[in-house]
């Protein structure tokens, strides 16, 4: 065989060993990919090493999430490897095999572990040692296996080493080309990628198990409204469905702006933590309190942590106590989170960890946000209904107060309304008698009974009489909103023939109307009035009153009574030609004691009764009245209906 024969041959073998490697791998990618399973992803992968590459065997060591340590994960399962695995878990399982990256003395896997590149040696002790096998327990395993060179390469997943794969060739192989070294890369990258894969299905997996669990916690503290209860159950489903060693509430009370110890989860160990902390409510630490981590959480909104659980505890509970509970508890570290609702620091949420808080995984971190936010809902909720219900039992005293008070007011003015009645009546009735002395005595000296009088006596003593009899009329008309309010008022209704009347109460009046210069006019209908039923003495009352009120917002004019059929009685009409009314005026007109704007300037002896008294005698006779003008100035209008007999 000349050389350029013996180049050839060389060659073509090394292309079928390409070609015999690259079907490998696509198998192995094949069974690697195809898998789910971190575990059994990575066993395929350092089997495919020995049983399907061909290499005498290898192993797969692991970066942590730290970044800090490494264990060795898996070795291969052939004979050897396994005389290999059994010397060392003599030693101790290999799980155990942890290697501390942060050491000084790197070996090449470390080295590969540190600067993600391939390594190749010869010594199994140059790989394995000094940690995490001691040199000589390595030169022993060298010796016992056939060991011909190894090589140590990074699995790199998205640009950061997660690990490294050591191969092992056995002696005799031919020395490792540069094509070799190409192929152990590729198969380290496509190991890396089914982890990576099998680790984010398992992540996903934990997550969804994980948002069952928080969906479960949901259910339970938002089916109620009782707030101690709330947060009871939100630090027990800490302990009993997340797995954590504790969990603590703590409030802020909105009054003294401090935050109380709410509740502790009910482990057996907490329970114990619990009697040394003594009563809850009475463990309130100031917002401002710089040390104590469960005001800093609220206060600044963010997430703390700490290793030491006296930070979450004193104050109020002494150090002592802090660092006992801890122990007795296994506590090595806390995560302390704020509770949020609608912008607000509600409180803290402290969960305990049976790990340091840097071995907290991103997956823990993200479930305690959840539940954090969960609580957040829940509490805010409780919060909400208490302070309705607060509400409700005050708002119910206070109207029961003001109920309490309205009633005794009106009882009051009941009262005060019944004294003001008698009063009236005591004094009408008191005032009637001597009125009427008086009037009669003065018609008689005016009418020369007693000796004749001069005109100049004449004159004033008329205008006794008229004032007298206003005096009259302010008393009955007194009289009659007394009788009228308290139902006492006599009602006999009797057929009337109702010009009669009017005649009657006009030649009463024209006296007045003489000396107010007013002409009284009653237009006497063409045809015969049909009677109507009423009182007559009210009957009488109302035309009084309404010619009366006619002359005294007129002077100088006319006062002119008309009478008008209707299909169901009579209507009885009052026209003057005097001040008239506003609209205004007119709105408030029957109510009693009420005058007109301008009433007090044309007549100030006015009580604001009289409309008032003819209303209710109108309607208690069976009719309706209005009052109407055409504005200030130009006269008005009063008509009332009185139904037949
Ligand atoms: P008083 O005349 O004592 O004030 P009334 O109850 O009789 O009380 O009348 C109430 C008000 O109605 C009067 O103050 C007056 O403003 C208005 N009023 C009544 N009758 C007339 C009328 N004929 N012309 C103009 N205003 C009237």
């Amino acid at each position: 065989m000349d050389k350029k024969e013996q180049n050839c041959k060389a060659r073509l073998g090394r292309l079928e060993k390409k070609v015999k490697y690259l079907s490998v791998l696509h198998e192995v990618n094949k069974a690697i990919s195809s898998e789910l399973d971190f575990e059994k992803t990575v066993l395929i992968t350092v089997d495919s090493i020995e049983k399907k590459m061909g290499f005498k065997g290898g192993a797969l060591s692991l970066i942590d999430d730290s970044g800090k340590t490494m264990h060795v994960h898996a070795a291969s399962g052939s004979k050897l490897a396994k005389l290999v695995e059994s010397i060392l878990t003599n030693v101790k399982p290999l799980q155990d095999y942890t290697v501390d990256l942060t050491r000084s003395h790197e070996n090449l896997t470390i080295k590969a572990a540190k600067y993600g590149k391939v390594y190749i040696g010869e010594r199994l002790s140059d790989f394995i040692s000094p940690q995490p096998v001691p040199e000589k327990l390595a030169n022993m395993i060298q010796k016992s296996m056939n060991i011909g060179s190894l090589v140590a390469i990074p699995i790199i997943i998205r640009g950061k080493v997660k690990g490294v794969l050591d191969f092992i060739l056995e002696k005799g192989e031919a020395e490792i080309t540069e094509d070799d070294k190409e192929i152990m890369i590729t198969f380290a990258r496509q190991a890396g990628i089914g982890m990576e894969n099998a680790l984010l299905y398992e992540q996903i997996q934990r997550q969804y198990q994980d948002l069952l669990v928080l969906r479960k916690i949901t259910d339970v503290i938002t089916s109620t409204l009782d707030l101690s209860k709330v947060a009871q159950e939100i630090v027990n489903s800490v302990t009993t469905r997340l797995n954590f060693v504790a969990g603590l509430i703590s409030l802020i009370d909105a009054d003294t702006y401090q935050l109380y110890l709410t509740a502790i989860s009910e482990t057996s160990g907490m329970k114990t933590a619990r009697r040394m902390i003594g009563s809850l409510g009475k463990q309130a630490i100031s917002i401002d309190d710089k040390k104590n981590l469960l005001a800093v959480a609220a206060r600044d909104m963010k997430t703390q942590t700490t290793d030491k659980l006296e930070e979450i505890l004193s104050p109020p509970v002494n150090i002592r106590i802090a660092q006992r509970i801890q122990k007795m508890n296994k506590i090595r570290g806390v995560v302390v989170l704020p509770i949020m609702a609608q912008g607000r620091a509600l409180g803290s949420l402290a969960i305990g960890l049976d790990k340091s808080v840097s071995e907290v995984t991103d997956q823990e971190k993200e479930t305690l946000i959840t539940l954090a936010n969960e609580a957040g809902l829940a509490i805010d909720n409780a919060q909400l209904f208490e302070r309705t219900q607060r509400f409700n039992i005050e708002l119910k005293d206070e109207v029961g107060r003001a109920t309490k008070e309205l009633k005794d007011a009106n009882k009051k003015l009941t009262n005060l309304d019944k004294a003001k009645s008698e009063f009236i009546s005591i004094a009408s009735h008191q005032l009637r008698t001597p009125l009427s002395t008086i009037k009669g005595y003065l018609s008689m000296i005016l009418e020369g009974d007693y000796g004749i009088i001069s005109d100049k006596v004449g004159k004033v003593l008329t205008r006794v009489y008229n004032s007298n009899e206003r005096l009259v009329a302010l008393v009955n008309n007194m009289l009659n909103v007394s009788r009228i309010e308290s139902g006492r008022i006599k009602f006999n209704p009797q057929p009337i023939q109702l010009d009669l009347l009017i005649d009657d109460v006009l030649g009463e009046l024209a006296p007045e109307a003489k000396s107010q210069r007013v002409d009284l006019i009653f237009k006497k209908p063409s045809w015969k009035p049909k009677p109507v039923l009423a009182d007559q003495k009210l009957l009488h009352e109302v035309i009084l009153n309404l010619v009366d009120n006619g002359i005294k917002y007129t002077s100088h004019g006319t006062v002119m009574v008309r009478l008008k059929r209707h299909l169901n009685g009579l209507e009885v009409q009052v026209k003057d030609t005097g001040i008239g009314m506003s609209k205004e005026d007119k709105g408030r007109l029957f109510k009693k004691f009420s005058r007109g704007r301008d009433a007090y300037r044309h007549y100030t002896g006015g009580s604001g009764l009289g409309l008032y008294v003819v209303r209710k005698l109108v309607e208690l006779n069976g009719g309706q009245i209005e009052g109407s003008s055409k504005g200030k100035g130009k006269g008005s209008l009063f008509k009332f209906t009185i139904p037949y007999a």
